[in-house]
């Protein structure tokens, strides 16, 4: 096949949350593969909020390499701010967004680097999980009834998606100039389309420390991935009241028929049984309005996506 792009500087962008240990050796793994190849690359670490000597390390390896780019948020702002901020200061034709705990395998982002390079255009390369490691079976039975609402819903598969990905400068620019502070990058970058390739990936074991996400964040991830993605849950409350209108109607012609019959019974347990329905429903309801407004209420502030206190090997691009 032909080197149809022959110089290209590939960004890794690496969001970090409490990992001291494993970001030196993310780096060192990276690097070396990509050096192996002969890629050019920059690694930009994102420390996100880290408690831990995180930042110092990557102070340390940023002074060792220049290639080796380093911002730190002001705070914690999550997974998905960090991922926004080094894509925001990214200089790359191409850049990876790939996690520091070495669950994401550097071959398969040479892998994923190549099918950029020599297909035909390809812009976004995502890598999906072909085994999704060590995880139990509930997270297992959510993540999978996750992706299927989500594909119901925005009509994008994302089964077995992972933020594991290579996008094309194009598709970046896209990814920016979307204006919403509650981001989902993983659907996101989907929904901005261009030519996309999939290649598989074993999960690995996280290489030390652990986590962020059990199962009270994912499932609030969950949430707010789907909320700020869809606005079907909210159709659901149209779909309930519909529900309950023909219910209420069947009940209402039974009662009028055994009223003209003759066998009406006295009906207080089913009156009782209706009105908790209806107020469930309605209860229901109003909660997923709510929630909606508080997240209008949060996108209307404009307020920062993330704040960064301070950039290393990065002053050029301000
Ligand atoms: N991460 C982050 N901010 C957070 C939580 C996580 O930048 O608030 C990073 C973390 O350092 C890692 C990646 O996101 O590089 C994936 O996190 P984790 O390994 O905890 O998630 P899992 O692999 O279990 O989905
Ligand atoms: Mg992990």
């Amino acid at each position: 096949m032909t080197d149809r792009r022959p110089y290209n500087l590939l960004s890794v962008i690496i969001p970090a949350h409490n990992e001291q240990d494993n970001a030196p050796a993310c780096a060192s793994a990276v690097s070396r593969l990509l050096d192996s190849y002969d890629i050019d690359y920059e690694l930009i670490f994102v420390d996100d909020g880290s408690t831990d000597r995180t930042w110092l390390r990557l102070t340390q390896l940023a002074r060792s390499d220049e290639r080796i780019k380093a911002i730190c948020l002001s705070r914690n702002f999550g997974k998905e701010s960090a991922i926004f901020a080094g894509l925001e200061n990214a200089g790359g034709d191409v850049c990876a967004v790939m996690d520091c705990d070495l669950q994401h395998p550097p071959e398969t982002l040479v892998e994923m680097y190549k099918v950029w390079r020599d297909g035909d255009g390809v812009d976004i390369v995502e890598a999906k999980k072909r085994s999704r490691g060590t995880e139990s079976g509930g997270y297992r039975f959510f993540a999978k009834l996750f992706y299927r609402i989500m594909n119901r819903v925005s009509g994008l598969d994302m089964s077995d998606a992972s933020d594991f990905k290579l996008l094309d400068r194009r598709a970046v620019d896209a990814l920016l100039r979307m204006p919403e502070r509650l981001t989902f990058f993983r659907a996101m970058s989907s929904w901005v389309g261009f030519n996309t390739e999939t290649v598989y990936f074993d999960v690995a074991e996280r290489r030390s420390g652990k986590s962020d996400f059990d199962t009270k964040t994912s499932l609030k991830y969950a949430v707010t991935s789907i909320t700020s993605f869809t606005s079907a849950p909210m159709q659901l409350v149209t779909v309930l009241g519909v529900i309950t209108f023909i219910i209420a109607m069947i009940f209402g012609i039974n009662t009028l028929y055994n009223k003209l019959t003759g066998n009406s019974e006295a009906g207080f347990p089913t009156v009782i049984l209706l009105q908790l329905i209806t107020s469930a429903i309605i209860m229901f309801s109003l909660g997923i309005i709510g929630y909606y407004l508080s997240k209008i209420y949060e996108e209307i502030k404009q307020r920062p996506r993330y704040i960064i206190s301070e950039k290393l090997n990065l002053d050029r691009r301000d």
